[in-house]
């Protein structure tokens, strides 16, 4: 007989597996194996990259091993420490007997088919059931913590970015713009950057995910930076346009139109609208001024611990926007050979309708 948890569980974490008890309950799971780091994180606290969090209904079993002891002591000392010698599902299954499970959820967008078929064959007589997205749809709605931390993730981005800015000129090299950043922002107090920095100059920007390289910055050619901080585990995502000098013809009618885009679009957000409508107001505007072909990716998408997590902001994503969603709002128009134009800023979904959370000039 396995004793009732030790210590009671703290805010914001209480609720937090209330909720997932919840979802449990509704797929009469009296068991739930959490694999991803970013999901343990949200439900525990916990930061160790190896290891695996069960939730009963009684219990939450941190199965880890001696290099995360103590950063599980500092983390989350009230779930239930179990040190793992080796790391194989026959010891996973073992931790699931000792609980005497029968219906054990995981997500199947973590769960490797390896470990899978592994864990199957060591947990004979205990039914594994694939419930996608368990924690990420209670992950889409941040609580007031996790806005403040995404805030300070946009202020060390933002801070940073101006510094560069500044120090941008004729001659640097993408590569050495996107080190600059990253400095700038580590220096600011970011644990890390939320993803590489894409710095494009001239016709490099026309590749929406390009990877900076040795594009060199000249007078008449515009520079694409896309680029966020990870501060508190929390990420921020912006993207802003640099002209060193005169704006191109051409750039500048593009710019306009995506600038419409962004603008109405950002205007449109609010609770009860869903993810695809609010794409559908900037893909218009761009339609309209004969780009659409020219804007080949979604409007956007949901942000917190990950960089893209739900909803997805653009065709088909049927999700209703609700207040504490946190989603990117970032049109552009690519021009192969020539160049491009994106604009990314970062909304907060309120209970009357939005908040742009980033604050650097377009
Ligand atoms: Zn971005
Ligand atoms: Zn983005």
């Amino acid at each position: 007989v396995v004793k009732k948890q030790a210590k009671s569980v703290p805010p914001p974490y209480r609720e937090r597996v209330a909720r997932l008890r919840r979802v449990m309950a509704r797929r009469k799971l009296d068991g739930y194996l959490v694999q991803n780091r970013m999901d343990q994180f949200w439900l525990t606290g916990f930061t160790g990259e190896d290891g695996f969090v069960l939730v009963t209904a009684r219990q939450v079993v941190l199965l880890t091993d001696g290099r995360f002891d103590e950063c599980a002591e500092i983390e989350c000392p009230w779930a239930r420490k179990v040190l793992r010698k080796v790391r194989t599902p026959a010891r996973t299954a073992q931790e699931l007997r000792k609980y005497r499970l029968k219906r054990v959820g995981f997500d199947p967008g973590h769960l490797t088919v390896a470990e899978h078929t592994g864990l199957r064959k060591a947990a004979r007589g205990i039914r594994l059931v694939a419930i996608p997205g368990a924690i990420l749809d209670e992950r889409l709605c941040k609580d007031a913590g996790e806005v403040a931390a995404i805030r300070e993730a946009i202020r060390v981005a933002e801070q940073a970015f101006s510094k560069v800015v500044k120090w941008i000129r004729p001659g640097v090299t993408e590569a050495a713009i996107s080190a600059r950043l990253t400095y700038e922002m580590q220096k600011l107090g970011a644990q890390e950057v939320a993803f590489p920095s894409i710095v494009a100059v001239g016709p490099n920007a026309s590749l929406p995910h390009y990877e900076p390289g040795d594009g060199v910055v000249t007078r008449d050619q515009g520079i694409l930076i896309d680029w966020g901080a990870r501060v508190g585990w929390y990420v921020s995502d912006l993207t802003r346009m640099v002209w060193p000098g005169r704006v191109p013809p051409l750039m500048a009618k593009i710019q306009r139109i995506v600038r419409e885009a962004h603008d109405r679009a950002i205007d449109f957000v609010r609770p009860g609208v869903t993810a695809h409508a609010v794409d559908r107001v900037a893909r218009r505007v761009i339609e309209k001024a004969g780009y659409g072909p020219r804007f080949g990716h979604a409007l956007g998408h949901g942000m917190g611990l990950d960089c893209h997590e739900a909803p997805r902001v653009g065709k088909g994503t049927e999700t209703v926007l609700k207040p504490g969603m946190v989603i990117t709002i970032e049109p552009g128009i690519y021009l192969p050979g020539k160049g491009g134009v994106r604009l990314e800023d970062d909304v907060l979904v309120t209970e009357t309708g939005h908040e742009v959370l980033t604050s650097l000039p377009l």
